[in-house]
């Protein structure tokens, strides 16, 4: 299988604030990469220059095809319904059919568990129902390479795991996700290749086994002491 993602030599600063500095990473169609560090190291500006939505400064990012990001606030739009929030992007950007926009929808809804809501707004679904809303318009775009962001960060508890079992599902379709995450029990099960930010420099690139069992820097250790995640799911 080819790449769908290389970055190179990537580095970004904000005013003369170097918050990536020379990332390289590359990534095969149906990987799953997971993105793991401290608060600030840098973890959302990647996302956001590996989806154009930051200029960089030196290095280069190549992607075959679109992204598609889902934030943790999922943004969406309050006057609009589940569906009309699904189908905005693909008739207006992308110039599809109504009835096949609307049956792709529908079909997409059904696989997270929300056909009963299509008609409703945002306002009357719970955060973990929007967050499936949210990731469903990501996905109706048909991007090569899907981007998360911490996206069960705002939701309670009871909520998390309703969408974390979406992007599980998403993994068996073979979809090539970039997932930054604090759920380190969910992040061991779903990563193909863990990543390990600090300070805006990758500083382990290793398979799941090796950085939750046996990392290798200190500072990775340090990292991973601060949660309880084998405790608190088993
Ligand atoms: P993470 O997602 O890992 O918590 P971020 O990528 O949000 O980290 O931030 C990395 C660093 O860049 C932080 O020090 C943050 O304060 C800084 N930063 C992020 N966005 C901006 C911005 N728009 N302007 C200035 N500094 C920023
Ligand atoms: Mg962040």
């Amino acid at each position: 299988m080819g790449e769908v993602l290389k970055i190179e030599h990537l580095s970004k600063s904000y005013e003369d604030i170097k918050v990536l500095d020379d990332i390289s990473i590359s990534v095969k169609a149906g990987e799953v990469l997971v993105i793991v560090g401290p608060s600030g190291c840098g973890k959302s500006t990647l996302l956001r220059c590996i989806n154009g939505l930051e200029d960089i400064q030196d290095g280069k990012v190549s992607i075959e095809g679109r992204t598609g990001m889902v934030f943790q606030s999922y943004d969406l739009f309050p006057h609009m319904s589940v569906l009309q929030n699904l189908m905005l992007a693909p008739l207006k950007v992308q110039k599809r059919r109504k009835d096949e926009v609307k049956k792709e929808a529908e079909a997409m809804l059904e696989r997270v568990g929300l056909s009963s809501k299509k008609n409703n707004y945002p306002r009357q679904l719970s955060g973990g129902q929007k967050q499936r809303v949210a990731i469903v318009r990501a996905l109706i775009m048909h991007p090569e390479v899907l981007l998360f962001d911490e996206v069960t960060a705002a939701l309670d508890p009871e909520m998390v795991r309703e969408v974390l079992d979406v992007i599980l599902d998403l993994a068996k379709q073979n979809k090539t996700m970039l997932i930054v995450t604090h759920e380190m029990a969910f992040a061991r099960a779903i990563a193909d290749r863990v990543i390990f930010l600090e300070g805006g420099k990758i500083i382990e690139d290793t398979s799941p086994a090796q950085f939750f069992d046996d990392p290798r820097t200190e500072r990775a250790k340090k990292f991973l002491s601060t949660f309880e995640y084998e405790k608190v799911h088993e």
